[in-house]
C-alpha cells in the first residue's frame, strides 16, 4: 500500500507539482494539476494529481476529490475536441492490486478511438446468484450507513 504520510521529498509527483521536476501542465487550479503523461497509453493521456500528497483516493478530502472530478471532466472534453478522440476513459488505480504503481494518488484521463489497441478496459461479466448478490449488498450498504452516521 502506498504510504499516506507526506512524502514530498521522495515523491516524483510532488516534485512535478512543485516545479522541481519539469512537466507539461495542461490544467491547474488551487487543488490539482493535470500533466501530460510521458509514457501514455494513448497520445494525450493526462494524469490529474492532487497538489497535496495522498497515497490512496479514500484519503483525499471531499473538496479535493470534487476538484479532481471537475478537472477530469474538463480535460476529457478538451481531448475530444483537440485530439479528435471519440471517447475517453477516466479511471483511478486505487492500490497495488488495482494496478497502482505511483505513490501519489492520481486520475488517468485517456483519449480513446475505435480499435486503438487498448484492451485493459474490457471487464468480465460474471454470473452472481441471488444469495451472494444480497450478501454483497448488505456488506457494502451497512458499511456506507456506518460512515454516514
Ligand atoms: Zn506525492
Amino acid at each position: 500500500m502506498p504510504d499516506e504520510k507526506p512524502n514530498t521529498e521522495q515523491c516524483i509527483f510532488c516534485q512535478i507539482i512543485s516545479g522541481k521536476v519539469s512537466s507539461r501542465k495542461v490544467y491547474e487550479d488551487e487543488r490539482c494539476v493535470g500533466i501530460l503523461d510521458i509514457n501514455p497509453a494513448n497520445p494525450g493521456h493526462v494524469l490529474i494529481l492532487p497538489k497535496a500528497h495522498h497515497g490512496l483516493s479514500p484519503m483525499v478530502p471531499d473538496d479535493e476529490m470534487m476538484a479532481l472530478a471537475i478537472a477530469a471532466k474538463r480535460i476529457s472534453f478538451a481531448q475530444i475536441r483537440a485530439l479528435n478522440a471519440q471517447s475517453t476513459n477516466i479511471f483511478i488505480a486505487n492500490g497495488a492490486a488495482a494496478g497502482q504503481k505511483a505513490p501519489h494518488m492520481m486520475i488517468h484521463v485517456i483519449p480513446r478511438k475505435e480499435k486503438d489497441g487498448i484492451s485493459c478496459f474490457t471487464l468480465p461479466k460474471n454470473k452472481l446468484n441471488t444469495e451472494d448478490y444480497e450478501k454483497l449488498y448488505k456488506a457494502i450498504k451497512t458499511r456506507m450507513d456506518e460512515r454516514m452516521r
